[in-house]
């Protein structure tokens, strides 16, 4: 059995006010809240998740957004970018739209083929846009803000920031099957797949010997998941992970998908998360995101749950 991963299956982060959480991620990048629910191992903080129309695996950013939480420190040991993809030809689009919309945004410069606009979320998350002739196997939400024809097509890469990236290096391209597709100064580049074409199929490790250890909170990103296609793989993933000693959680439901979690030697959380169900697995895909979804356990306490939660306004 093949237990190599198909390329990101979602990125989360964690996030302050909630509110600014999602008129960013919906209104200024013009990604679809796909689920509204909350954490299922701390009901009273949401669960928010962006993707494109389908909520499709590799389009998927979530947030655990706490009011007032302490701000993280972006650092070694973490994903320190999360690289969307969007249509080749439509930086120069992205670029008026941010100004229009007060968000200051840099062009590093080429990275390999991409060019690449850097910005920040309302937490100080570094986000990342890199106009891709790839045009992935995704569906783009349209909406009047964001067009879907320069809308998001899905997350492109990663970057972890290592301050030894050997170990690190040895888990991608051994257990993870990943391969090594180039390297430019104190950065390597992985592919999950042969070509690194389609959604969130690079992965960079970034050498910082001399960074700050990164520290958890607002503003960073909590873990990485990879995709499994099926249960079975999954399955298969895990035990192969456990035989090669990396300490690695039983599955868990996470309702729309099942999950397991290990840390790479950098200290990265990832998981690993089946492409099923999906999102409209409680919800009609007309209706994704419009109202608090909770897992069977957690229903009985609806009413409680739901008045602890803060005040969220999508606008539609
Ligand atoms: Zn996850």
């Amino acid at each position: 059995m093949d237990v190599r991963p198909a390329g990101i299956h979602h990125v989360t982060a964690i996030a302050g006010d909630p509110q600014a959480n999602a008129d960013f991620y919906l209104n200024v990048l013009g990604m679809r809240l796909v689920k509204r629910t909350v954490n299922f191992d701390s009901p009273d903080t949401y669960h928010l998740y962006y993707g494109d129309r389908a909520g499709n695996p590799g389009t998927i950013m979530t947030f655990f957004p706490w009011p007032g939480a302490p701000k993280g420190r972006i650092g070694a040991g973490q994903a320190t970018t999360t690289t969307f993809s969007v249509p080749e030809g439509s930086l120069g689009w992205w670029d008026e739209h941010l100004r229009r919309l007060g968000v200051h945004a840099t062009r590093p410069g080429e990275r390999g083929e991409e060019d690449v606009l850097s910005l920040r979320d309302p937490d100080g998350l570094i986000i990342e846009l890199a106009a891709s002739a790839d045009h992935h196997d995704t569906e783009p939400w349209d909406q009047a803000g964001v067009p879907a024809e320069h809308a998001i097509r899905g997350i492109r890469a990663v970057t972890l920031t290592e301050h030894d990236v050997e170990d690190t290096v040895q888990m991608l391209s051994g257990q993870l099957g990943f391969r090594l597709a180039d390297e430019n100064g104190d950065r390597m580049r992985f592919h999950t797949n042969a070509s690194g074409q389609g959604v969130g199929t690079i992965v960079d490790v970034v050498a910082a010997p001399k960074a700050p250890r990164g520290l958890v909170a607002a503003g960073t990103v909590h873990h990485v998941a990879y995709r499994a296609p099926d249960g079975p793989v999954q399955e298969a993933w895990r035990q192969r992970l456990e035989r090669e000693g990396v300490g690695v959680t039983e599955i868990r439901d996470r309702r729309y998908f099942t999950s397991i979690y290990f840390r790479e030697p950098g200290g990265v959380l990832l998981e690993i998360a089946t492409d099923g169900p999906g999102f409209d697995y409680d919800e009609p895909l007309l209706e994704l995101g419009r109202s608090l979804r909770l897992p069977p356990w957690l229903e009985p306490n609806r009413e409680q749950i739901a008045s602890r939660l803060p005040e969220l306004e999508v606008q539609r």
